[in-house]
């Protein structure tokens, strides 16, 4: 398909080039509710492909799954595109450090307002890191899905960490259009 739709691109073919862009837009969705746990294939074709004119914007979905480990065919890629993500990779690893704050409640080391027990809302999230080193995305889901008041946590603290995660998630999407120089 990759072949196709350069050759359509180069040759101004619009039906085949429509038809390989829609094809391309519905894996490599830009939404980071829809990114699946495993990394798409051909993210370094899409990156490539995604750069031609009138592409849909798949480029940052494209990047993010590289970064996070789809990277068969890395050593054909253009320096320019490893060099972006490299940039990525690593301020993927920034946000993470930032989650690991952002899921205790309260962030400084007082007590919580509404129960007093500031020093039992803590989230263990030692294996969603093992698990998602440079994901912070899905991390972020893992970790809203955590059985929260199993955990200790009370309402007031749940909620306010749930939307501070929520925000940074979003933020994340947000900045790595930024990040990939979109
Ligand atoms: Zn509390």
């Amino acid at each position: 398909m990759a072949l196709i739709y350069k050759a359509a691109n180069f040759w101004r073919m619009d039906r085949y080039e429509t038809f390989c862009a829609s094809i391309l837009s519905r894996l490599y969705v830009d939404d980071y509710t829809q990114i699946t746990e495993q990394p798409l294939d051909h993210a370094r074709i899409a990156v490539e492909l995604g750069k031609l004119p009138k592409s849909t914007p798949i480029l940052r979905r494209a990047f993010y799954d590289l970064a996070r480990g789809a990277g068969d065919l890395l050593g054909t890629m253009a320096s320019g595109d490893l060099i972006i993500l490299l940039k990525l990779q690593k301020k993927l690893i920034y946000a993470w450090n930032n989650l690991s704050t952002s899921s205790s409640y309260p962030r400084s080391s007082g007590k919580c307002n509404d129960c007093g027990h500031g020093g039992r809302h803590r989230l263990n999230i030692t294996n969603i890191r093992k698990k998602y080193p440079f994901d912070p995305l899905l991390a972020i889901q893992a970790i809203l899905n955590k059985d929260w008041p199993e955990a200790g946590f009370c309402q007031t603290a749940e909620t306010e960490v749930k939307e501070k995660l929520n925000s940074q998630r979003s933020e994340i999407w947000n900045s790595i259009n930024v990040w990939i120089g979109l």
